[in-house]
Formats: structure tokens, C-alpha cells, sequence
């Protein structure tokens, strides 16, 4: 590269920049395409990707060195090179005719700079995805919490409506989720807490559980504690009274009480969170079906989620994570529960009603269906 001479040079417009791309694919084309494959050299050798582009980006730089000299550096050359092999993915996968490009546009072969950053218009993308081939795989820093059923079948869609969180009801919007399950599945303990039961109207036999919120999602705050209402419950060990229970232990089976019992609406268990300032707080907690407002604490709760978890995770969902102080129990499953039992297909007359998570939640972190797996050999200790 002559300094000297690009001193004296303007530097290329992005029109420039477009034509010298445009012919470098040209003349890439032709032969690329009719080598055997993209990731084969023109000798025939096996290469990886990134070996295909250094090839690449050397085959362009001995075609077009003027242009490297005019560029000053090899970035933007490197661009080209990388451009220009996408576009040849498409035109050699597309399966058109391979010796005539001119179907295919060579425009703004040049990225534009990228607006994820600066463009106000997709601050709503803030969880968004970056590339797939750059995503890491993600997974809990500390998860602690144990799956609510010994199976999981996913989410109850059905007659007598749509299982997730916040989904359209006859008296507003669902506060929790519906897990659809058989009846009789063994509804388990998530934490280590306090646990009651009670038999509540529509909600029929329930239990609710009061645990401290996880350290890695609780911003510091260790007063947090969240409260569990698992409903619809057809018999439960655990009495009226509060009284310590263990992760993992059962505290009854998934049943059709209160407004479940209709026929229209699949056997599952309904399960919703609230988070409350304190333990106080939570065992006083009634999960009524007034909208209970949300304190600074939850406030400051919602933003540790979000940082601690949903964004590293890349966890989007299709409605919002919380109301007030509610929030969505599929987002804590992930973001503080061990590995989950893999879904399943439901069994007999649950069939027709099966929903899977990846309907209503989506990652390209970890796979929603399967939940995300632990990254290096986990502490799968009983805590
Ligand atoms: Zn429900």
C-alpha cells in the first residue's frame, strides 16, 4: 500500500466503493458458483468458512489492488469480500441460471452503516437478537428453582381460551400461566419457602408459596420475595397454615377445581407470581383478581430482571413481562429454574390443547422449548 499515493487520493464515494464491489462479484461468480461448492477452493480443497472468505478477500485484493491502494486500508476491502460472498450464497443457492447474474442486484453491496444503534424507531428491538452465527448460547449464572410439574407439556390453548400470561379473559387479562398437565401430575415446590393451602372460588384448591427471589436476578435486594399461587389443584398435603417447604418437594396433584372444571377447558395447573417488598409482604398476599399496584421495590425488581436475565438471554415475549407487580412465571422458570424436563407431547384428550412455549416466547439464546441447558457442568446440588 503507497501512503504516498493515497495521500493525494479522495477517498472512494460509496457509489465507487458499490461499482468495484459489483465487478469483483461478477467475476467471482462465474467460477464460485462451479467449484463444487462455496466452501471448496477453486483446487477442489475442503476450506471452512472463514477460510473462504480470507480467500476470497485475497482473490479480490490481487484482481482490484488499485482499489486497496485508493482504500488505504484492507477493511474496507474485507467488506467487499464478505458482501460479495453472501451474495454469491444467493445466487448459488437460489439455483437460477449460474452463468447469468443479472437477475441479481448489485446495488449497495457497500453496507450502510447499521441504525440498531442510533434509529430511536427500534429502541423496541432492545432485547432484540444480534446475528445468529453470533449469538451465544445462553443460560442461568446461579438457577436454583425447580420445575412446577414433573412434566411439562407445554401451554393450555384451547375452547375456553389461551393459557398465557396475560392473554384476553372475560374479566380482563390471565394473571398467570396455564401448564397444561393430566390430572393427578405431582405439582412441585419451586424454592425453599413457606407454603399454604386454601380453597379459593374460581381458583379452587390451591397452595401458595412465599420464597426470597434469587440473588442473581434480585439487584442485591434480599428482601424481595415472591409469591407462587399454584390453582386448580384436585388434593394437596400441605395444610392451611404456613409451614416450611423444600424445593423440589410435592405439595399435591394437578386437578379441575374451581372454574376449570368446565368442560371446555383442558386439565393444567395455573400458576402466577407477584413480587412483594418483603416476606411480610408476600405471605400477606392474596392474589385476588384486582390488579394489585407494584412499590418501588417491584419497580427496582422489573429493571433487575431485565438486566440480570431477559436481555443476556435475549428473551422476548409476545406480551408484556409483568402487570404491576404480576409477573410472567415462564420468564422466572427460566431465569432462576435448573434444567426443566424436556416437553413432550401430551397425552390422550390433552392433545388437541398443546401449546408450545416457543409460541409465546422466543430466543435465539437457548431454545424455549427445551429451556435452557446448563453451559459447563453444572452444580446440580438440592438447595
Ligand atoms: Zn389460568
Amino acid at each position: 500500500m503507497s501512503l504516498t499515493h493515497d495521500a493525494a487520493q479522495p477517498q472512494p464515494t460509496r457509489r465507487e466503493k458499490n461499482a468495484v464491489a459489483s465487478r469483483s462479484l461478477e467475476a467471482l461468480r462465474g467460477f464460485w458458483c462451479n467449484t463444487g461448492g462455496l466452501y471448496s477452493t477453486p483446487t477442489g480443497q475442503q476450506t471452512s468458512r472463514r477460510g473462504t472468505t480470507t480467500l476470497l478477500a485475497r482473490w479480490v485484493g490481487a484482481k482490484y489492488g488499485q482499489w486497496v491502494r485508493i482504500s488505504r486500508s484492507g477493511v474496507d476491502l474485507v467488506r467487499i469480500a464478505l458482501v460479495a460472498s453472501a451474495a454469491l450464497v444467493s445466487a448459488c443457492a437460489g439455483g437460477g441460471n449460474k452463468n447469468d447474474g443479472s437477475d441479481h442486484p448489485v446495488m449497495d453491496l457497500v453496507p450502510r452503516p447499521s441504525p440498531s444503534t442510533e434509529d430511536p424507531s427500534l429502541a423496541k428491538r432492545k432485547y432484540g437478537a444480534p446475528e445468529k452465527a453470533e449469538m451465544p448460547r445462553w443460560a442461568p449464572a446461579s438457577p436454583t428453582w425447580a420445575f412446577p410439574l414433573l412434566t411439562d407439556h407445554g401451554v393450555r390453548v384451547d375452547d375456553g381460551g389461551q393459557g398465557n400470561f396475560l392473554a384476553p379473559r372475560s374479566h380482563g387479562k390471565h394473571n398467570g400461566i396455564d401448564m397444561l398437565a393430566e390430572v393427578g401430575t405431582p405439582v412441585i415446590a419451586m424454592c425453599n419457602g413457606k407454603a399454604k393451602s386454601d380453597d379459593r372460588g374460581g381458583y379452587g384448591r390451591i397452595v401458595q408459596l412465599v420464597c426470597p427471589v434469587p440473588g442473581s436476578i434480585s439487584g442485591g435486594d434480599a428482601d424481595l420475595h415472591v409469591s407462587i399461587f399454584y390453582a386448580h389443584l384436585s388434593k394437596t398435603s400441605i395444610p392451611k397454615a404456613w409451614s416450611r417447604v423444600k424445593s423440589g418437594q410435592a405439595l399435591g396433584l394437578v386437578g379441575k377445581t374451581g372454574n376449570a372444571s368446565s368442560p371446555r377447558i383442558s386439565a393444567h395447573l395455573h400458576i402466577e407470581m407477584i413480587v412483594r417488598a418483603s416476606e411480610d409482604e408476600a405471605l400477606e398476599e392474596t392474589h385476588s383478581g384486582v390488579n394489585p399496584k407494584a412499590g418501588a421495590a417491584a419497580n427496582a425488581f422489573f429493571d433487575s430482571l431485565r438486566e440480570g436475565c431477559l436481555e443476556p438471554a435475549h428473551l422476548t415475549t409476545q406480551t408484556d413481562v409483568r402487570r404491576e407487580r404480576r409477573v410472567d412465571p415462564f420468564l422466572m422458570m427460566v431465569c432462576a429454574g435448573r434444567a426443566k424436563p424436556d416437553i413432550t407431547a401430551a397425552p390422550g384428550k390433552l392433545q388437541g390443547a398443546q401449546a408450545k412455549w416457543s409460541k409465546f416466547y422466543k430466543s435465539p439464546a437457548f431454545d424455549v422449548d427445551r429451556g435452557p441447558k446448563p453451559l459447563a457442568k453444572s452444580a446440580e446440588g438440592d438447595d
